[in-house]
């Protein structure tokens, strides 16, 4: 027998940048399990990254070009989309042309992605869906040290006393990496404090939450600034010989006397935050898009970072203020230069000596002479018409981007649009002129960095499905079709030795990215590499700043003045309610990729908007039931959630689904343009909208093995289920006959059970082949009550005689436990299961905790006792 090859790779979903051993089995099928000798997990992963086998599916794969919906070769639709840039820039000029990339590309792919425009076509109209993620961490990090810099490292959150968490859902963004501070935590007792406007997974899990008014998070470090000044807690050594701008920034901080008022937190929390932060020197702060994807998110990052210069807690071990990435390759999309304003190897494009080193170094024509259009104002080029040829890589800007309906527009208006990807299956694709179908992860090969600045091998295990090429491929045809040279690789290697070349080019120490020490690179070189961090080369972590060396002029950080603004929109009196968008556990960005595992849809299978349940009173929404949240121009319907983990007059709604998956919850629909002054990042986590019941005549939920027909449903939303698929759905006028509604959704035949109560408006059927379950599907006048996941599960086997009046019941009977929502998606685990095992706490005021999550502050306060499970 064969021995099993085993390959070592990385996750693409998340900035922890996850080791990950693939292993194709001889079924076809490919077990994934952790990298134990990866630095960034040892081994675990999250239940994203563990399901990834069941994603490498090809049903939904684009696997040969398209012109239009019509089959082409490669050779001609490469050729059409040169000839449509060629000609564009011939016409109206280097800037009228655009690539709009992504997170998602490897550092290889987006190396000569920026090559070709910035070099070659000579503009910076190259943007990157990275904007939408940590482009205010760039540019705090370039305001204080004068450059893109993360001075730690993931074992900081280890070694420190105190880890600071703002706008991080860490439980469940950056799972892996949670896990990490959890377990360091039960070893040492490190305090965690949360600052999220949301109680969270995260909140959960903490010492301290800080649910803070939205968008107050500069006030509240200006506060903090001002109070380890006037306590003395300045290390006053680290400031005189690194910094400069202290008292600026101290001046700008203005008054602590509003900060309850301005940030709606109780003064005790605020006093107990800035007492352990100034008690405890080993702390780390670690922000995400909470506070990136903000109108002030520059500002949030430098009134965190003024906080860590003071007190000198910055590139030590266990200490500094921390950028967390969202995306697989965020940072080495910064490394290569992917984002309009900068150049490649950290170098600086308003710097004519770092263009000239570049332009030098490339022999090519001509080097872009100013920034380009950052994602937000590209779209509204191209809606606009100053930008008529476009090229859209590996992401899905029609459901990411904000003002989503702006973003169809432009891609309907835009004379050419070419979109490479794996599945044409999106939002975005649909209005592609030619499409150019691209290898997915596990096919393809290159290098990804973490968010501590490690670069691993994303390795290929799995052979070229079809026609689809590498992404690096496909950009040096073109390149090579408008006639450019210096595009000739014969493999991802040769351009990571390019890459690594340029970074130590004229460096000199002078920037902090320099790859010398990777070497020159073979290909078995590069087949070979092991996951490595850049970084000053004094010592095996590779922190920087612990003692100065900042890459300003004059080698000091920067404190940066941030006085507090409010958001930018005023909430208006029509649209009371604060919008706030984000990730859930299972699933990732526009789900192209976790939507085809049923396994991840089984946490949550629906978009929802959760709310406080005062507001859900003052609204007369009841649970479950479903609301039209709108920002007065557009509209989104989605389930409704109440709960005490958002604070009144916000609700959240999860950035994820799209018209694939949603009758109309693209969230982003809602969200205005909005972007912060430096980072150009848009603020997607603040808009005021209005919220209204929804009247529906009937709600209805199916499981069926067949797609479900849901085109002239008034609300839908389908998920993939371990044999087939589950419906939610609900219609505004009743149907004259709902065996005619079942019939025009599943149009299949087979044996009929049905159920009716014309009184109370319930219609419930099972449709059956043989012994196997079709489709169950169940109407009601209120949202409908089964027990979801266990139906879908009875689409697996065969549906015994006497077990099929169950069915119509909708849940199991008492020898078929229902395991309620799943909680834990790796082992298919319920709430119900869960509840079963842990024994209840309850504090006096009513509320329930696990008996091990009460923080010091419950425990002091209360008495608690011991309650039966629920
Ligand atoms: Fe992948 Fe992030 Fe999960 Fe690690 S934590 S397995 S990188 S999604």
């Amino acid at each position: 027998m064969m021995p099993q090859m085993l390959h070592k790779t990385a996750c693409p979903y998340c900035g922890v940048g996850c080791g990950i051993i693939a292993t194709p089995k001889p079924d076809g099928s490919v077990e994934i399990t952790g990298d134990p000798d990866h630095p960034a997990n040892f081994g675990r992963l999250c239940s994203k990254g563990a399901a990834l086998g069941e994603t490498l599916s090809l049903g939904d794969r684009q696997l040969h070009p398209l012109i239009g919906e019509r089959r082409a070769g490669w050779n001609e639709a490469l050729g059409l989309v040169a000839r449509k840039f060629s000609e564009t820039i011939s016409a109206f000029g280097p800037d009228s042309v655009a690539f709009y990339v992504s997170g998602q590309l490897l550092t290889e792919d987006y190396y000569v992605a920026n090559k070709l425009m910035k070099g070659y076509i000579g503009a910076a109209n190259i943007d990157t869906n990275s904007r939408l993620c940590m482009a205010s961490a760039v540019a705090g990090h370039i305001r204080a040290f004068g450059s893109d810099t993360v001075p730690g490292v993931y074992e900081d959150f280890e070694l420190a006393d105190l880890v600071i968490l703002v706008g991080s859902n860490l439980a469940w963004c950056h799972p892996v990496l949670f896990q990490r501070l959890i377990a360091a935590r039960e070893r040492h007792g490190t305090q965690i404090v949360v600052i999220d406007p949301r109680r969270t997974a995260t909140a959960e899990a903490a010492d301290l939450h800080l649910a803070l008014k939205p968008g107050s998070d500069v006030a509240l470090f200006n506060g903090l600034l001002q109070y380890l000044f006037i306590n003395g807690k300045a290390d006053t050594n680290f400031v005189i010989r690194h910094t400069s701008g202290l008292t600026d920034a101290l001046t700008a901080c203005g008054n602590l006397d509003n900060l309850v008022e301005t940030t709606g937190l109780p003064l005790d929390g605020i006093e107990d935050f800035f007492a352990l932060f100034a008690d405890k020197e080993k702390s780390v702060t670690a922000f995400s898009q909470g506070v990136n994807q903000s109108s002030s998110g520059t500002d949030k990052v430098n009134a965190i970072i003024n906080c860590h210069l003071l007190t000198g807690r910055i590139g030590k071990p266990g200490m500094g203020p921390f950028s967390l990435t969202g995306q697989p390759n965020a940072m080495g999309g910064r490394e290569v230069g992917g984002l309009a304003n900068a150049l490649a190897a950290h170098m600086d494009i308003a710097e004519p000596r770092h263009r000239a080193l570049v332009q030098d170094f490339w022999s090519s024509p001509a080097i872009a002479a100013k920034p380009g259009r950052k994602a937000v104002d590209l779209f509204q080029a191209v809606r606009d018409g100053g930008i008529k040829a476009l090229w859209i890589m590996a992401t899905n800007p029609a459901v990411s981007m904000p003002d989503a309906d702006l973003i169809r527009d432009a891609l309907r208006a835009c004379p050419f649009v070419a979109v490479s990807d794996v599945t044409k299956e999106t939002d975005t694709a649909r209005y592609a002129h030619v499409f150019l179908p691209a290898l997915a992860w596990g096919e393809k090969d290159g290098t990804v960095t973490n968010s501590e600045r490690r670069i691993s091998r994303q390795r290929s295990f799995l052979s070229p499905p079809g026609e689809a090429r590498p992404d690096w491929w496909i950009i040096c045809e073109v390149a090579k079709r408008m006639g450019f040279g210096g595009f000739d690789y014969a493999s991802p290697a040769g351009i990571f030795g390019e890459h690594a070349e340029l970074t130590s080019l004229g460096n000199q120490g002078t920037r902090d990215l320099d790859l010398a020490s990777a070497g020159p690179m073979t290909d078995a070189r590069y087949e070979a590499l092991a996951p490595f961090q850049w970084g000053r080369d004094d010592g095996p972590e590779k922190r920087f700043f612990g003692d100065g060396g900042f890459y300003t002029a004059d080698g000091r950080a920067r404190f940066v003045p941030t006085a507090f603004r409010a958001p930018a929109s005023a909430t208006a009196e029509q649209r009371p309610y604060v919008l706030n968008t984000g990730r859930i556990r299972d699933q990732w960005h526009t789900m192209t990729r976790t939507a085809k595992t049923a396994r991840l849809m089984q946490h949550i299978a629906e978009p929802f908007a959760e709310l406080h349940p005062d507001d859900a009173i003052v609204l007369g929404l009841r649970s479950a039931s479903l609301v039209m949240v709108s920002n007065g121009t557009v509209e989104i319907v989605a389930r409704v959630l109440i709960s005490p983990r958002q604070q009144r007059g916000t609700i959240f709604v999860p950035m994820h689904w799209t018209r694939q998956f949603s009758a109309n919850a693209v969230v982003n629909r809602l969200v205005a343009g909005n972007t912060d002054p430096h980072s150009g990042q848009p603020e997607l986590k603040w808009s005021p909208v209005a919220l209204k019941p929804v009247a529906f005549a009937w709600y209805g939920f199916a499981v069926s093995r067949i797609k479900p027909r849901c085109a002239g449903l008034d609300y839908w939303s389908l998920a993939p289920a371990e044999s087939g698929y589950r419906l939610e759905c609900a219609g505004l006028d009743e149907p004259s006959a709902f065996d005619e509604l079942l019939g025009a959704i599943f149009p299949v035949r087979g044996e009929m059970l049905a159920y009716h109560d014309r009184g109370s408006g319930e219609h419930r059927f099972a449709l059956f082949d043989g012994d196997r379950l079709e489709a169950a599907m169940f109407f009601s006048r209120q949202p409908v009550g089964v027990s979801r996941n266990w139906l879908a599960a009875q689409l697996a086997g065969a549906t015994e005689a006497e077990n099929r009046l169950r069915l119509l019941a909708g849940r199991g009977g008492h020898d078929r436990p229902d395991h309620g929502a799943i909680i834990c998606s790796c082992f298919s685990v319920g709430i119900n299961q869960i509840a079963a095992l842990i024994p209840y706490r309850v504090c006096p005021s009513g509320r329930r905790h696990a008996a091990s999550k009460h923080s010091r502050y419950c425990r002091s306060s209360s008495t608690l006792r011991v309650a039966a499970p629920s």
